[in-house]
C-alpha cells in the first residue's frame, strides 16, 4: 500500500464497501481522512473525540467507528497495534515501514527505523532460506516520562 494518493485510497475503500454491500458514508470518509492526515496512532475513542471536536454536528456513534476501523484493517488500509485488554491503536498503512516502541503504562508509541535491524532480518531469512513478506517489531516497556513519575512516587 506504499504509493497510494488519498484519492486512490478513497477509490479502493469505495470498492471494498461495494463488494460488501456497504454504503460509502461521510462518517466513514472522515475516519479514513483523519487517519490519513495525521501521523498518529488512534484508539477508537481518540477518533471519536477528534471527530466530535472537528464535526460537532455530525451524527456518528462509537459503534460506527469500531466497525469502520475493522473494515479498514481487514482491507489493509490501516494497521493496528494491540494493547491486550485495553484495545487497539490504529494508523494508516501507507506510511513508510517503521517499527514501534510501546509504553505499557501510558500507551505512548514511539516510531523508529533502524537499517541494521532491517538488514539483519534479511540475513536471517537468507540463512533459513525464508521469504519474508512482512514483519512486525514491537518493543514493550516503560517510557521516560512514566519512569520519572514512578521514581517520584517512591
Ligand atoms: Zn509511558
Ligand atoms: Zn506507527
Amino acid at each position: 500500500m506504499n504509493s497510494y494518493t488519498y484519492e486512490e485510497l478513497i477509490k479502493f475503500f469505495k470498492s471494498v464497501l461495494k463488494k460488501r454491500n456497504l454504503k460509502y458514508t461521510i462518517q466513514r470518509e472522515i475516519i479514513l481522512k483523519i487517519l490519513y492526515d495525521n501521523n498518529k496512532h488512534y484508539t477508537p475513542e481518540d477518533l471519536y473525540i477528534h471527530i466530535k471536536q472537528e464535526h460537532p454536528k455530525l451524527n456518528i456513534g462509537i459503534a460506527t467507528i469500531y466497525r469502520t476501523l475493522n473494515l479498514l484493517e481487514e482491507s489493509n488500509i490501516i494497521t493496528s497495534i494491540s494493547f491486550g485488554q485495553s484495545g487497539k491503536k490504529y494508523e494508516i498503512a501507507i506510511k513508510p515501514h517503521h517499527d514501534h516502541l510501546i509504553c505499557d503504562i501510558c500507551g505512548k508509541i514511539i516510531e523508529f527505523e533502524d537499517e541494521k535491524i532491517e538488514k539483519r532480518q534479511d540475513e536471517i531469512a537468507k540463512k533459513y532460506d525464508f521469504l519474508i513478506k512482512s514483519h512486525i517489531l514491537q518493543l514493550h516497556g516503560i517510557c521516560k516520562e512514566c519512569r520519572k513519575k514512578i521514581k517520584k512516587e517512591k
